[in-house]
């Protein structure tokens, strides 16, 4: 490539603070707790880029969850969220202060977002990374992520392109710590835009009525897959779920069944969870199951088949039929609250 970058102009972390509707999205908070880690390796300082309308107010919460400085777009034209306006703001501040690494969280705006930056300051994007190191020899940061459907984990580096920039799942990275009071610096960007270079119009918002769910900051989870031989095993679940505070969720063999929605699979095409329990009912345990859940506290598995490899990670194991298993433990639980 012609264009030969000096990458010892770049230097410091940036997180993307992404927020919507004025709130900062809980992956920030991961990213931030991962981007001081990554700072303090290099010694460098650790940034937020928040983007938004009236959104400075934000500022203070991104400094105490360890931002050592902001910069701030806060214009009109970045209220919603669009690509070419993102894209071009973000772009051209890298541009000017050259960050080292520029991290984003693989949400569905950081997935369409990160590309594009990338291809605007000519350099590579890791998707999708579950875990980021800095190799302490020559303080580049190593990038891994599942490869070959999740068969095997590939690290990646970045080495003759700045800034060295992923994507990061939510819900992989430990959450940054809140210090009450904590400032710094906000640096505010210049917003301008060329006549046409936004290509589109937000008309309409118009949210999904299907129930959501979070999964990523669930304690519990009760987990179902084919095991459950129909739909309806999910509301034996939900039964579970409730009593113990938690949420449902699924294998993908049962989201493809068309049993419940995607936003409840678990795994590396769906949510990476890491709760205090996770209840895998009815799930073989696939590998790319296995990688969206196995940080789990504690797993407790109840399958038929004796030789799943579910068992194979699971803390508990109980072989049996889920719907002679899970009326017991829920009958258990009445006892307990009568
Ligand atoms: P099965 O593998 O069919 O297992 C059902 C289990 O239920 C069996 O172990 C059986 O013994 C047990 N069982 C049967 N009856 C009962 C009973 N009455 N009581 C108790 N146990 C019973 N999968 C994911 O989950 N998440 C992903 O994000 C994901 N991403 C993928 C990405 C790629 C690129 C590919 C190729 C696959 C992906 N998969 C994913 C699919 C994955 O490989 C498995 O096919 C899937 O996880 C299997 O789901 P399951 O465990 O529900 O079904």
């Amino acid at each position: 490539m012609a264009d030969v970058k000096d990458l010892s102009a770049y230097k410091g972390v940036w997180v993307f603070a992404e927020q919507r509707e004025g709130k900062i999205m809980p992956v920030v908070i991961e990213l931030l707790g991962e981007g001081r880690k990554l700072a303090d390796a290099v010694g460098c300082e650790l940034c937020a880029v928040l983007l938004g309308d009236k959104v400075e107010g934000l500022t203070d919460e991104l400094f105490a969850y360890g931002a050592d400085k902001v910069y701030l777009a806060d214009d009109p034209e970045l209220k919603d969220y669009r690509t070419d306006a993102y894209s071009i703001t973000i772009g051209k501040a890298i541009e000017e202060y050259k960050p080292e690494i520029v991290l984003l969280g693989a949400t569905h705006i950081g997935r369409d977002l990160g590309p594009c930056l990338a291809v605007n300051c000519n350099t590579g994007l890791t998707a999708d990374c579950t875990k980021l190191e800095i190799d302490p020899t020559d303080k580049k940061i190593q990038q891994t992520r599942p490869a070959f459907g999740g068969n095997l984990m590939a690290t990646i580096i970045c080495p003759d392109h700045r800034p060295q920039m992923s994507t990061v799942r939510p819900g992989v990275m430990e959450k940054a710590q809140y210090q009450e009071g904590r400032k710094g610096e906000v640096v505010k960007l210049n917003v301008s835009f060329k006549e046409g270079e936004i290509r589109t119009k937000v008309l309409e918002i118009v949210k999904s009525l299907k129930e959501t769910v979070s999964l990523t900051d669930a304690k519990i989870i009760v987990s179902g897959g084919m095991g459950l031989g129909k739909p309806e095993g999910f509301d034996l679940l939900k039964q579970l779920a409730d009593k113990l505070g938690g949420v449902v969720a699924a294998s993908r063999a049962a989201v493809d069944a068309g049993w419940i929605d995607h936003s409840y699979q678990v795994g590396q095409t769906g949510t990476t969870v890491k709760p205090k329990v996770y209840f895998a009912c009815g799930i073989s345990g696939a590998i790319q199951h296995v990688a969206g859940m196995q940080d789990s506290e504690l797993i407790v598995a109840i399958n038929t088949n004796e030789s799943a490899p579910i068992f194979e990670i699971a803390d508990v194991g109980i072989v049996g039929d889920l719907y002679k298993v899970i009326p017991a433990i829920i009958e258990e639980l009445d006892k307990v609250e009568a």
